[in-house]
């Protein structure tokens, strides 16, 4: 358990020399518990006392890193258990996993699949981040080459996976420098496993049967000098997996339950591919550290990168582009002139479509706080004044020899008024962006 302001002040040297910016000890200490402050910000705290107080300013979800130099991945050091309370801090790694019973000429074929895992969504690269590669039947030495071959033809750091000692051993012979995550420690191996751990410098994985054997494997292990923990939350049925990784972000983030302060590791278990995306996704949502998933389909893929792209945005800050007049294509004083909101979704949906309709196209964005078309039009963040002002501001005018914008269909009420004040001919555009390359073909003509 966390120590309490007063277990932290009885350590403290008292001498309220306000060193530490603070006007008293007691209220370092107290904003000390409360995570606020950090220990080394006392210049006087004597060696005994830090070693007793490292407890109160440790994080209580240890951060991991796995990987290193290319695409390394951090999990861990999660603050809150509701994404309202702040944010979630490091999105779950999404890990897919191959089997080492693939032959020689498939290989290659199934790394290239997963390199190809990546999209682009609202502006931003997304992707996959693991490898995982389970051992079944080989042999240590065929294991270590097909995660060389693994390591070699991808980026993606790996998560080796075998109980065994020995294979392990192979395997991380040909891949330790990449900081590989070690899958798992188990009641049978843990020793040789923390061993192998200690020795490589890398990240282990530690199963039990529940959170209770889970807690005192961790303490085991830690006392074995592994530090880098990550827990495997792991289960036949979907449900109780969900209720352990629930229980076990609230023990270490309320209860600040130190054996449990570990990022987590969880797998899909069903076999239909639709029905594993389903169990995916709420792993995503509750509470996995990583996610490793046997499907490798783009269209199983894309859903669980959305999903977490949504869930890992930061909810305090407005998801917005910049209102500024894009370019989308070769425009030319021809080319039509669609305005919307600043709302990234929006822009990137329409501005999608747009590229879809092969017609180069100006894009007003107008600034609306980073809300949608109807939201900003119910919150009073846009009004047909605001288009007129910003289609100005932005000389849109100069650019273009026509008199034409195209507004989005929900808001047609705006039209009379951006023609009787700002002199636009107003077209109506469709309520939703999917029509606008028909609309744009349709529809579009300069006047
Ligand atoms: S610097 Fe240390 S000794 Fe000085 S007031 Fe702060 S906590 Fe107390």
């Amino acid at each position: 358990m966390a120590l309490t302001g007063l277990e932290i002040y009885k350590n403290l040297p008292k001498t309220n020399c306000g060193d530490c910016n603070f006007p008293t000890c007691m209220a370092f200490a107290m904003q000390l518990a409360a995570k606020r402050t950090s220990l080394d910000q006392c210049p006087h705290v004597s060696e005994e006392a830090k070693a007793t107080l490292a407890e109160a300013s440790a994080p209580p979800m240890r951060l991991i890193k796995i990987g290193k130099d290319k695409n390394p991945l951090e999990i861990g050091q999660e603050t809150v258990l509701f994404r309202h309370q702040e944010k979630f801090h490091r999105p779950t790694g999404i890990a897919i996993k191959l089997k080492d019973n693939l032959r020689e000429g498939e290989i290659d074929k199934e790394v290239e699949k997963i390199n190809g895992l990546k999209f682009t969504r609202v502006g931003e690269e997304i992707s996959i981040n693991l490898i995982a590669i389970e051992h079944t039947t080989t042999g240590a030495e065929e294991y270590a080459r097909l995660v060389g071959k693994v390591k070699e033809k991808s980026n993606f750091p790996l998560i080796l996976i075998s109980p065994k000692p020995e294979i392990m051993e192979a395997a991380l012979g040909v891949s330790s420098e990449g900081n590989p995550l070690i899958y798992a420690a188990n009641k049978e191996n843990y020793e040789g496993m923390a061993s192998l751990a200690k020795k490589y410098r890398c990240p282990l994985c530690v199963e039990g049967k529940d959170l209770e054997e889970l807690a005192e494997r961790t303490g085991e292990i830690k006392k074995l000098g592994i530090e880098d923990i990550v827990l495997s939350i792991d289960s036949d049925r979907a449900m109780d997996t969900l209720q352990d990784l629930t229980r076990s972000r609230r023990l270490a983030l309320e209860k600040k339950f130190r054996p449990l302060g570990y990022p987590t590791i969880t797998f899909t278990t069903e076999k239909d591919s639709f029905q594993e995306v389903g169990q995916a996704t709420t792993y995503i949502c509750k509470y996995g550290g990583i996610l490793v998933i046997e499907g490798k389909k783009k269209w199983q893929i894309l859903p669980l990168l959305t999903v977490r792209q949504n869930i890992y945005t930061d909810p305090q800050v407005p998801n917005a582009v910049e209102a500024k007049l894009y370019e989308i294509g070769g425009v030319s004083s021809n080319s039509p002139v669609i305005v919307t909101t600043n709302f990234s979704l929006t822009y990137f949906t329409v501005e999608g479509e747009v590229t879809n309709s092969k017609i180069p196209t100006y894009i007003s964005v107008v600034e609306t706080e980073g809300l949608g078309v109807l939201n900003a039009y119910a919150g009073d963040k846009w009004s047909a004044e605001k288009i007129g002002k910003t289609l100005e501001e932005q000389k849109v005018k100069e650019k273009v020899g026509h008199n034409s914008i195209i507004i989005p269909g929900l808001v047609a009420v705006f039209r009379a008024e951006l023609e009787e004040d700002f002199g636009w001919k107003v077209l109506v555009g469709p309520e939703e962006a999917a029509r606008i390359p028909v609309f744009l073909k349709n529809e579009w003509k300069v006047n």
